[in-house]
């Protein structure tokens, strides 16, 4: 007997068929105690995910435009499930306070969290179990940064009066009680918040896929399932762009120890992918890397000076103009007379020409050329690095399949290859990776 903790993605909630296959999952094993469920998703590929209907809803309020009719869309959804599970509470009247308070609030947080709130009572009167409010047990400081050991303290506290009980995902409050959100897909936080205060033995992220694919699935046909993933991995492909877990749901369960499972809801049969603090020894060795993920949109600054390498500072002066506004940045390769700066197009918008300005002034360099357009692979696993012939056979792939490598990185960390390519590039890239390093 142990704890276990459920977590159910939008598209496992996205109609009351699915709500039936979450119930038989979860009563198909006791030692499920809480279930974290996000607000239903798409239940066809153009149709609206709740979320962002609610949204929508708010930017009506605030335009002073009524939000009704679009409203109504959302409570069909929910009336459409209840009734077709029998639920036997006043579903109206809830949809009817919660669309009140969207106009009253004009908040859009808490107009977003409405889709994980509505469908957290749902699931709780379905499977007859309690409902925590979340805005009671996930807490955020005064500047939105999430209070994760405050949080732990009152989760733990909340759980022990519950032995069976629902949690929505994506929100909880500010100190003084209104509702915050983490960013999109933040209900995978939520659940591993949940998993770290239950103490519970394993945190099973029920999704629509049979877990963490080799490559996102909607680039590279068929990418094979990893069975078993380190939480460094996780992390080095969940920050470069493979969207099925929130890159910041690794750390509570990471930190207490507790190992995530990846599920299919659509076939729960389906053992689907292991995360684990360390990666076991009997793993599968003749596979070197352990998955690829990759992300468009960065920008280039190559910056070049004759004696570069003797001047006392130069790097700092150059990371110095991007702190003074506040840009991060994601890369730094260097060559002897070169830097080059890796930026992400969303911290450039409003101020490449400040500290383009900045570093002519104050490193004087020979030339600053700017990329925009590159799209970064990162090419990851244990050893990889260690492996002979792994970058020969990457780049080898690239070159064959006519990609160019504007930037070469590779992690001190020994788990990862990056490169930089053109965006146009981005698919061919990760297709020609793949090939080179899976064999069917
Ligand atoms: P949920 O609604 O359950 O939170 P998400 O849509 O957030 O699900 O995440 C699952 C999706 O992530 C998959 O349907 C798939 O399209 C996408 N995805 C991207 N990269 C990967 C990957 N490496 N492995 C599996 N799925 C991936
Ligand atoms: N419903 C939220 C979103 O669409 C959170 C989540 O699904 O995890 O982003
Ligand atoms: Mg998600």
């Amino acid at each position: 007997m142990g704890i276990k903790v459920a977590k159910f993605g939008g598209s496992s909630l996205c109609d009351a068929e699915h709500f039936r296959k979450v119930k038989a999952i979860i009563e198909s094993d006791p030692d499920y105690h809480y279930v974290v469920p996000s607000a239903p998703g798409k239940r066809f590929d153009d149709d609206e995910k709740i979320t962002d209907l609610l949204y929508q809803c708010h930017r009506k309020v605030e335009r002073g435009q009524s939000h009704e009719e679009l409203f109504r869309k959302i409570s069909d959804r929910y009336l459409e499930i209840a009734e077709a599970l029998g639920l036997d509470f006043d579903i109206e009247g809830l949809l009817i306070d919660t669309s009140n308070a969207i106009r009253q609030y004009k908040n859009p947080d808490f107009a977003a969290s409405r889709g994980e709130y509505l469908n957290g009572i749902l699931l709780s009167k379905y499977l007859g179990w309690d409902f925590i409010d979340a805005k009671d047990v996930v807490k955020f400081d005064r500047q939105g940064s999430f209070a994760s050991e405050w949080t732990n303290e009152i989760m733990a506290d909340a759980l022990k009066l519950h032995k069976k009980a629902v949690i929505p995902g994506f929100y909880g409050a500010y100190p003084n009680g209104d509702v915050h959100t983490f960013s999109r897909g933040g209900s995978d936080i939520s659940g591993a918040i949940v998993a770290r205060a239950a103490q519970a033995d394993l945190y099973v992220n029920w999704t629509d896929v049979s877990g963490f694919l080799m490559a996102d699935p909607r680039i590279v046909k068929n990418p094979k399932c990893i069975r078993e993933l380190s939480y460094r991995e996780l992390r080095e492909l969940s920050y470069m762009g493979a969207t099925v877990l929130h890159e910041d749901a690794i750390f509570p369960v990471h930190r207490a120890g507790i190992p995530t499972n990846i599920r299919n809801t659509n076939a729960p049969e389906d053992p689907g992918t292991m995360i684990v603090t360390h990666p076991s020894a009997d793993r599968d060795r003749d596979q070197i890397i352990t998955g690829i993920a990759g992300h468009k949109n960065f920008t280039l600054l190559s910056i070049e000076k004759a004696m570069m390498n003797a001047e006392l500072g130069f790097g700092r002066r150059v990371l110095q103009a991007l702190e003074d506004f506040g840009v991060s940045f994601e890369h730094l390769p260097t060559g002897i007379d070169t830097m080059s700066v890796v930026i992400a197009d969303k911290e450039l918008v409003t101020r490449k020409d400040q500290i383009i300005q900045r570093i002519q002034q104050t490193c004087q360099p020979d030339s600053i050329d700017i990329s925009a357009g590159i799209a970064l692979i990162a090419t990851v696993g244990h050893g990889m690095t260690s492996a002979p012939g792994t970058a020969a056979r990457l780049f080898t792939a690239l070159y064959e399949a006519g990609v160019n490598i504007r930037m070469i990185d590779q992690g001190s960390s020994e788990l990862n290859i990056i490169v930089g390519i053109n965006i146009e590039d981005f698919e061919t890239a990760m297709n020609a990776i793949y090939r080179a390093f899976v064999k069917d």
